[in-house]
């Protein structure tokens, strides 16, 4: 079943809120949507912060904080800039619809409204917010193995670098002899290789660190981590735990594949994050001349074998 969409109720009159979630309950609102009603600006702006909002429906004239300010910083932070914001006002003149669509309102209903109108609001209103969700997965994800692609990745990847470059480090990963697995066994097995990979891969992570699919068998991962000791141990901890998966191809067979892995740490005087990571591609390359399923760190321009 799918999962009731959220919406976030905001007016300091306890009787408008009631107003809306009877209407909700009325008709059958009341078993799609799951209603989170606050009495003031400052409750929204923490309701946000703690469950994910489909939409949020917003009293104009509230004391301390008004929607135009609730408005202004959800649409100012990343992480809630997209919610649509649905504004509910008596204010019916020029200035303030001028006001409310200028600083990112979605849409715009006036009190007393008819129910119909504010129902079939919210619901085109949900449904975009869904159609756009959907195309931002496509935009940033790698739909095979759920890691960012590769534009997304460079792109925040870019944004580390240039706000946290001090105990920066890049890392390439490329499954080994990964051609084999497709000749031996077929793509689709190639596919559940990949896919595995890139599972255990993201799951070793944090949320700080960027993961994501650069090219066909290939990932790249950039993060901070506190010294070269531990940069080194955490990525050989991935790569050991590649070598002992097993991937089952039927009932019986399983799979195994190993990684090799490149490190590269920033230093002054590196540009871009491009050149991080071609760095890590090189010691990335020198992994697998030398043999494979291992890991080179290379700090500046010299390698480090470890
Ligand atoms: P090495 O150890 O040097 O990395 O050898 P390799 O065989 O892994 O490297 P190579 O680059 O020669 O081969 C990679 C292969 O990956 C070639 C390509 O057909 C295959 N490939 C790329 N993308 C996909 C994909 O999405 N699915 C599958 N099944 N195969 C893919
Ligand atoms: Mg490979
Ligand atoms: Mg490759």
């Amino acid at each position: 079943m799918e999962q009731k969409q959220n919406i976030l109720v905001v007016d300091d009159e306890k009787s408008n809120i009631d107003i809306i979630i009877n209407l909700f309950n009325k008709i059958n609102g009341g078993e799609l949507y799951n209603i989170i009603p606050v009495l003031s600006g400052e409750k929204a702006l923490k309701a946000v912060e703690k469950k994910q909002i489909d939409l949020i429906l917003l009293d104009i004239m509230m004391p301390d904080m008004d929607g135009y300010e609730v408005c202004k910083i959800l649409k100012s932070k990343e992480s809630t800039k997209n919610i649509p914001v649905l504004f509910i006002t008596s204010s019916t003149d020029d200035d303030s619809i001028i006001e409310a669509y200028s600083i990112g309102a979605a849409d715009y209903v006036t009190k007393p409204f008819k129910a119909v109108e504010l129902l079939s609001r919210v619901k085109i209103n949900l449904q975009l917010q869904q159609n756009f969700k959907q195309l931002e997965y496509y935009a940033y994800y790698d739909t095979m193995t759920n890691v960012y692609n590769r534009r997304k990745f460079f792109k925040l990847a870019t944004k580390k670098f240039d706000t946290k470059k001090e105990n920066l480090y890049g890392v390439m990963i490329d499954i080994d002899k990964f051609k084999n697995i497709n000749d031996t066994y077929g793509h689709a097995v190639g596919d559940k290789v990949i896919k595995s990979v890139a599972t255990h891969i993201k799951d070793s992570l944090d949320d700080e660190m960027i993961l994501g699919r650069i090219g066909g068998e290939e990932f790249a991962i950039i993060l901070n981590a506190d010294s070269d000791e531990m940069i080194y141990n955490f990525i050989e901890s991935i790569r050991k735990k590649i070598e002992h998966i097993e991937i089952f191809i039927n009932q019986t067979d399983v799979v195994r594949c190993t990684i090799s892995d490149g490190i590269a740490k920033y230093h002054d005087g590196m540009p871009t994050v491009d050149h991080l990571l071609q760095s890590a591609d090189e010691a990335l390359y020198e992994a697998k001349e030398s043999g494979r399923n291992r890991t080179i760190f290379r700090i500046n321009k010299g390698d480090i074998r470890c």
